[in-house]
């Protein structure tokens, strides 16, 4: 947590995230949404101008009832001054993509290989990895800075590959300091926020939950409304849900991607129902353990089950006395490639702040 609600640093980052999203936005709408007093919003955005991250866009269409005055100036991000990089793995590729600070894609490439991932020597992937990595990031133009890159994994997925090692090989290859590694579901959550869902909306915290070629999880958390959000790698995939069920690679049986796994795009109604109640029963495990409220369910395996198994899934988690509520998200495959890079601006907003998100690494750089 941090030991500030009240720093200068932290209402910079909040005023950047702001504009962020918002832009082109006036100084009077930073202070009426953040609740901050006009000069102190006045001196943070001068500081932001002044340091290139901010710029003025000229002036704002007058409100109705304003009258005389200064014309009200927008100011936005001065997005060509700095990008982010991600890569997306899977279990048998990567995505690469370069954003901006908006999260527009400015530049994406991504690798096929022919045999899974965990085939693979890390070296092997690794020089790929780089080779991607050098050609979008010649694609930044010459004025502008690449912050740093963002890898979104498939959690334990290859076993004998440990991504942080990795991240951090590919940092001293590189001489890239700023590498965060996190899981895919944070990726998809975080590119699902960059896109403007605020999956805070009704709580102050949830438990995202990405159906992909495993199952991936995040829980994403505030400390109070208006705040960033932080996400956190949880490894819901490998919950323990059937202690007959079917191996999987982590060394156990029965874990909850393996059981979904088997039952994804079957087609049959009955199997569908059979899923939802298993990804209900794993997810409520959770939840309830973490007394999460809310879990927010999104992904691209998602689409390829019977709404059957949605309601058996709310079914599930609605059991009484303390039920858990589901909502689904609109995170795509796109948000999640871009949600890698975003680590990056995340980070960056959040270390500005002094909190310290979980799950990513470095904890502290
Ligand atoms: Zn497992």
């Amino acid at each position: 947590m941090s030991t500030s609600h009240t720093g200068r640093a932290y209402h910079e980052a909040l005023i950047l995230d702001f504009v962020r999203r918002k832009a082109p936005v006036g100084r009077s709408d930073l202070s009426l949404a953040l609740g901050l007093n006009p000069a102190a919003v006045g001196n943070i955005v001068a500081r932001l101008i002044g340091l290139g991250l901010v710029r003025e866009t000229g002036p704002l269409p007058s409100r109705g009832g304003a009258r005389g005055g200064r014309p009200r100036v927008g100011v936005e991000l001065a997005e060509s001054t700095c990008y982010a990089g991600g890569v997306l793995f899977w279990r048998s590729g990567f995505v690469a993509t370069l954003i901006d600070p908006k999260g527009a894609i400015t530049g994406a490439l991504s690798e096929k290989f022919a045999r899974p991932l965990a085939t693979l020597s890390a070296g092997t992937l690794r020089h790929r990895v780089l080779a991607a990595m050098g050609s979008l990031g010649g694609q930044v133009p010459p004025l502008a800075t690449l912050l740093g890159w963002g890898l979104g994994t498939p959690g334990w997925y290859p076993r004998d590959l440990n991504w942080a090692s990795f991240a951090a090989d590919l940092s001293a290859s590189t001489a890239v300091s700023r590498m965060y590694v996190a899981n895919n579901a944070v990726a998809a959550a975080l590119g699902a926020w960059f896109a403007g869902e605020d999956l805070l909306e009704h709580d102050e915290r949830i438990l995202f939950v990405y159906l992909g070629g495993g199952v991936g999880g995040s829980v994403v958390t505030r400390a109070r409304a208006g705040d960033l959000p932080s996400f956190t790698s949880v490894e819901l995939g490998h919950i323990g849900i059937d202690p007959n069920g079917p191996p999987c690679y982590c060394g156990s049986r029965g874990c909850l991607e393996q059981v979904v796994g088997s039952l994804v795009g079957n087609g049959e109604c009955g199997r569908d129902e059979q899923l939802g109640r298993a990804l209900g029963y794993g997810l409520r495990n959770l939840a309830v353990a973490l007394d999460i409220p809310t879990v927010v369910v999104g992904g691209k395996s998602l689409w390829l089950v019977h709404p059957h198994a949605l309601n058996a899934l709310a079914a599930t988690m609605g059991q009484p006395l303390k039920p858990v509520h589901v909502r689904v998200s609109r995170a795509t495959y796109d948000m999640q490639a871009v949600g890698a890079a975003a680590l990056v601006f995340h980070r960056y907003l959040a270390a500005a702040t002094g909190e310290t998100p979980g799950g990513l690494w470095p904890p502290s750089a």
